[in-house]
């Protein structure tokens, strides 16, 4: 080892031992060493050792005051991806936590993001973080990514603009989401510099050249807030805040003014010490009461983020005042007030944790913190807050999974969603057409469920139809609903079409000829808008072709009496055309298999077919054997009767003749609290046939 790196070893080791007393020199200097040696002989585009790079992301990590775990794993992070070190080489040396780690920062860097679509930006953030199982891996690729931004000048410009972009578009937004407003700024101010390099320059010039101004001015607003707030009692400090360069030219842009109009170039803030008072929740407001007494507030900036905070766990009151000077002169001067606490959640999010190992956990304020911590973070198993970072073994966004299309773009779904899902959100004819998918390149069935980071490809084909049963195995709402469209169209038009031959039929016993009858009118009587509707509803069954004849011609003659009494019981039996539940639909036409008439009570099958709706068999039915050589074709039903509600079952006996016979029967059938309906007997050849 050099003296150089020796100095850089006992500079590292000071600044973690400023928080962690009890740090373990022994494992943090075998990392220190282990990895001089791995990248020893390489270097940076820079010209210097490779090992500097892994150096100051320790040094970032440490200046975060993190745990000795992620420090170790910041020394080591490109051991295996530069180095020809196996995982498990760094769990034998290091333990698992630090190969996890290490693993899980390698398995980021191999992910690419060059997509200019916003929308694709958010997908892959959270595509990373859905990636990664301990978020410790996420702040340690921050520090990676913060080191490079800073030696980027050293790769080609079409380089630098790329990773710029990736900084921008993805780990920016990503420290935003976790809260991390320092990071944030830090990686955003960088990577606009490399991005925009001549306004960046030009903006830096225009904000040095007008500081001192900006400074008096402020100065200006400054110095009678602080007598007041003395004046009050309330400990707190102000700070002056220049904006960073990339929010000022965000709000040039998006406000389409020039620089001079600006008026937030600098900001203050006043920090409430709630260490030094107790009610510093409502110090914060009285403050905010001082500040607008003493200047005009601008009522459009004012934000409570106190009473309301933000996703992220921000909170703050933000106002605008008018600063001091003639009308005409006054400039508008933002100002923030928040508590000591509230200043390290909004500078440092996720990360602000470590700052409380030492133990001041029964601070109410942390409390809350990590309250938001679990909401945001997902579900953290009950601990104390001291080690809530040991355990942060735990997924973000877990109720969401992140696929590829074949073309490489990003699709987000929900937890548990299907080939058929993902089939559905790339387009509605590739979801109604599907006959199979092919997921990372191997033939899978259309329910498979779907992984994070799985490329999915969807086979269809124009002859293919949606089976009713997909509605089980989707998770989206797009494909159900579909899929449920679909059936509905369809069936629509096979209701209209039976309709029109029920119609026929009974014209026909009735003597009713067609062109007599105006059937739109009739149908505009059944509330309809026209008679298509009215026909699907006769297919359906929700509307008797007896009530429509009825409205025809009153005084009817017509009276169905030729049914048989079985017939008429099954009817009965059934209570109503429905009785019978498809999962998830409705308004279905669901027919009987005439083959076997089922009633409530025995176990069903249902077919789909083409021009009978759904139809219903027994499941010892003998045509199903038949039928279950187009399996696609078969859907779960049971009945819909009422469970409380008794319903009518019919049963065959075939008995030996012999005394006391119906007693008994009648007897074994009341004993099971039912009640015989009617019942019907014979004898022949010492062998009784009866129906009941
Ligand atoms: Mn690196």
């Amino acid at each position: 080892m050099t003296p150089e790196f020796q100095k850089e070893y006992a500079k590292l080791k000071r600044k973690i031992k400023h928080y962690h007393e009890k740090l373990d020199t022994k494992f943090l200097g075998k990392a220190y060493q282990f990895s001089f040696n791995a990248h020893e002989g390489q270097l940076r585009k820079s010209g210097d050792p490779y090992f500097v790079h892994c150096v100051e992301v320790a040094k970032i990590l440490a200046e975060h005051r993190f745990d000795l775990t992620t420090i170790v794993s910041g020394l080591l992070h490109d051991v295996v991806e530069d180095c020809d070190i196996s995982t498990h080489e760094l769990r034998d040396e290091f333990g698992a936590d630090v190969a996890t780690l290490v693993d899980g920062v390698t398995k980021i860097g191999g992910l690419k993001f060059a997509s200019k679509l916003e929308s694709d930006a958010e997908n892959f953030r959270k595509m990373i973080i859905s990636m990664v199982k301990d978020i410790r891996v996420i702040l340690i690729k921050f520090a990676d990514r913060l080191h490079n931004m800073t030696t980027l000048q050293y790769l080609s410009p079409k380089k630098q603009k790329v990773i710029a972009q990736e900084t921008k578009d993805v780990y920016a937004p990503l420290a935003d989401r976790l809260g991390m407003a320092n990071m944030k700024s830090q990686l955003e101010e960088l990577a606009f510099k490399f991005l925009e390099p001549d306004v960046y320059r030009d903006l830096d010039g225009r904000v040095e050249d007008t500081r001192e101004d900006r400074e008096r001015y402020i100065r200006r607003v400054v110095k009678p807030i602080r007598r007041a707030l003395l004046e009050a009692r309330i400990p707190s400090r102000i700070e002056s805040r220049p904006k960073s360069l990339s929010s000022i030219y965000h709000k040039m842009v998006v406000r389409n003014v020039p620089f001079e109009k600006i008026y937030d170039l600098s900001a203050i803030r006043i920090i409430v010490d709630d260490e030094k008072c107790s009610n510093s929740l409502e110090q914060c407001y009285r403050v905010l009461g001082i500040v607008h007494s003493l200047f005009d507030p601008f009522q459009e900036k004012f934000r409570d983020y106190i009473a309301k905070p933000r996703q992220n766990g921000y909170r703050s009151l933000h106002t605008a005042v008018f600063g001091p000077g003639p009308t005409r002169g006054r400039k508008l001067v933002e100002v923030q007030i928040r508590t000591k606490e509230m200043h390290k959640v909004a500078e440092e999010g996720i990360a602000a944790h470590w700052k409380y190992k030492a133990g001041k956990s029964k601070d109410s304020e942390l409390d809350k913190y990590l309250v938001w911590l679990r909401q945001v973070v997902g579900s953290i198993t009950e601990s104390e807050p001291d080690d809530v970072l040991e355990r942060f073994k735990i997924q973000l966004f877990n109720d969401e999974i992140f696929v590829f299309t074949p073309k490489g773009d990003l699709l987000k779904l929900p937890l548990g969603a299907t080939a058929i899902d993902f089939a559905f959100a790339v387009h509605s004819d590739i979801g109604l057409h599907c006959i199979g998918a092919k997921i990372n390149g191997k033939m899978e069935s259309l329910r498979y469920q779907l992984k994070s980071g799985d490329s999915v490809e969807i086979l269809t084909s124009p002859n293919q139809k949606p089976n009713p049963d997909w509605i089980k195995s989707v998770k989206t709402s797009k494909a159900r609903s579909r899929i449920k469209r679909w059936l509905r169209e369809s069936f629509y038009e096979q209701s209209v079409h039976l309709g029109e031959e029920i119609l026929n039929k009974q014209f026909k016993k009735e003597h009713i000829k067609k062109e007599d009858v105006d059937l739109d009118e009739i149908a505009q009587s059944f509330s309809f808008q026209n008679s298509q509707q009215l026909l699907a509803s006769i297919g359906r069954g929700a509307t008797s072709i007896q009530t429509v004849v009825n409205r025809i011609v009153p005084e009817s003659r017509s009276e169905v009496k030729d049914k048989s009494i079985l017939q008429r019981f099954i009817k009965r039996a059934r209570g109503s055309a429905k009785g019978v539940r498809v999962q998830g639909l409705d308004n279905l036409m669901i027919n009987f298999g005439r083959c076997c008439q089922p009633v409530p009570g025995d176990s069903i099958l249902g077919f789909i077919t083409t021009g009978r709706g759904i139809v219903v068999h027994r499941s010892d039915c003998k045509n199903i054997i038949n039928l279950l050589e187009n399996p696609d074709r078969k859907i779960d039903v049971e009945w819909d009767v009422d469970r409380d509600k008794h319903f009518m079952v019919r049963l065959q006996l075939l008995g030996g003749d012999r005394k006391h016979f119906l007693r008994d029967v009648s007897e074994s059938i009341s004993q099971t609290d039912t009640n015989i309906v009617s019942i019907d007997m014979k004898v022949e050849d010492s062998v009784v046939y009866s129906n009941i």
